[in-house]
């Protein structure tokens, strides 16, 4: 693990914090770990991860803020929250950003890379979901640039933490995924299996570093766990690893100005 990250534990709820954006005063944030069932599965009941959510909000101090999750559908859609977070949980999209107080805005992964972003000038909160889908559409890059033109954000500003994931040990892809990386980004970020003709190995935290290059975040102000879904399935779900009955981890970033 990268060491501009710690964990931490409240209440027994051991989550990961980015020491970057734990410094922001009035930010609340926390990568969560297999330790608590975020996701509605079909084999987890409903009481029992809408509790779950509860418990991991009043982890991160959140506990008065309204959720706001989406239906992932691994495109490019970016939801700005102008009102209250309540109205936006199942809307399609992958990104959310906003202004408003109290208010939790939450990605589910389970392999896919999370990633939230803090924007201390203007108090804006983003987080994203960034799967291989998003990671080609760029959504990361399109969520500063939307942070930049609703709200006026300056990138040199935004503190941005990737959050756990699969990594470029274990996302393996066939040619024709490989080639759409090699052609929207650069070519050292697909490696083939030489045993296993066919297949690559994706980098998919190097394709959003190189996001966030072009939307002009300082590389002092990136932060990335580096810690691998599918290499660690004792601490992280993985769906690479355990397939349609994995659970879901949630990255949760917000913005609560009174005292702690
Ligand atoms: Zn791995």
């Amino acid at each position: 693990m990268d060491d501009g990250f710690a964990v931490r534990r409240k209440n027994g709820i051991p989550f990961y914090a980015c020491l970057a954006i734990e410094k922001i005063p009035g930010f609340r944030h926390g990568f969560a770990t297999r330790a608590l069932n975020l996701g509605y599965m079909h084999w987890d009941s409903p009481e029992r991860v809408a509790a779950n959510r509860k418990r991991f909000l009043a982890a991160l101090n959140l506990d008065q803020a309204g959720l706001a999750t989406l239906h992932q559908i691994h495109s490019d859609r970016i939801h700005i929250i102008k009102d209250v977070a309540d109205q936006w949980n199942q809307a399609d999209g992958d990104a959310l950003v906003t202004r408003i107080e109290n208010c939790a805005l939450a990605i589910q992964t389970a392999d896919c890379l999370p990633i939230l972003l803090a924007d201390p000038q203007n108090k804006i909160s983003a987080a994203v979901h960034s799967g291989w889908k998003g990671t080609l559409a760029r959504i990361l890059q399109k969520t500063i640039e939307a942070m930049k033109r609703e709200f006026g954000s300056d990138p040199a500003q935004i503190v941005v933490a990737i959050g756990p994931g699969i990594r470029s040990c274990c996302f393996e892809v066939g040619k024709e995924v490989a080639d759409l990386f090699k052609k929207e980004f650069a070519g050292f970020l697909v490696k083939p299996i030489y045993e296993r003709p066919g297949k690559f190995l994706v980098d998919l935290p190097k394709a959003l570093e190189l996001q966030l290059e072009c939307a002009g975040i300082r590389p002092e102000n990136s932060h990335d766990i580096v810690a691998c879904t599918r290499c660690n399935p004792n601490e992280f779900f993985s769906y690479r690893a355990e397939g349609q009955s994995s659970g879901r981890m949630m990255a949760i970033i917000g913005f609560a100005a009174d005292a702690r």
